[in-house]
């Protein structure tokens, strides 16, 4: 990889360290929110076979925008990291003004819609997602919640299908684990 490609990675990684410093993951365990961003940039390099450092970037960056408490701008990430990163984490960002039920009707709804590269992301995501909740669920979490959590992520990743055959065979792994 060109040290140009590696730099940027690891500007990104910095990047989202930063902006999600104050944040856990509500499983459990309370991990640093970071481990969920790593994971996720984990899996869609393995799944591109290193290849594609955009959406590596991208995964690393992908919830920055959501949580407009981080106060990270679309501009910040235009100028920090280029108008195609910027325009992949767009993609899979929801909008926050709207409840929540809406948010993920949307998902279902937009998912085939998405570019190849938002809809890898997209299925890395929510294939990380499922693990946590595997592994470390939030207390507070019953056997019916678990259980619609991971109905809709199927339902998602339906609508993101035939992109890439390694990714989705790992989300497809951890679905079935899901017997709650
Ligand atoms: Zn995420």
């Amino acid at each position: 990889m060109k040290p140009k490609k590696v730099l940027q990675i690891v500007r990104a990684l910095d990047f989202a360290a930063w902006a999600h410093s104050s944040q856990r993951r509500k499983g459990g365990a309370r991990e640093p929110y970071v481990n969920h961003l790593t994971e996720v940039a984990r899996l869609v390099a393995q799944a591109t076979g290193g290849n594609d450092e955009k959406l590596i970037i991208a995964a690393l960056l992908h919830d920055v925008l959501e949580d407009q408490s981080l106060h990270v701008t679309d501009e910040m990430l235009l100028e920090n990291f280029g108008e195609r990163v910027a325009k992949i984490v767009r993609e899979v960002t929801d909008d926050k003004s709207l409840p929540k039920a809406e948010r993920k009707r949307l998902q279902v709804l937009h998912a085939p819609h998405l570019s190849r590269r938002a809809r890898i992301l997209k299925i890395a995501d929510k294939a990380a997602n499922l693990n946590s909740i595997l592994q470390t669920p939030p207390k507070d979490w019953s056997a019916t919640r678990k259980r619609e959590y991971f109905a809709w992520a199927a339902e998602v990743v339906a609508g993101c299908r035939g992109v890439n055959a390694w990714i989705e065979a790992v989300f497809d792994e951890r679905l079935g684990l899901g017997q709650f």
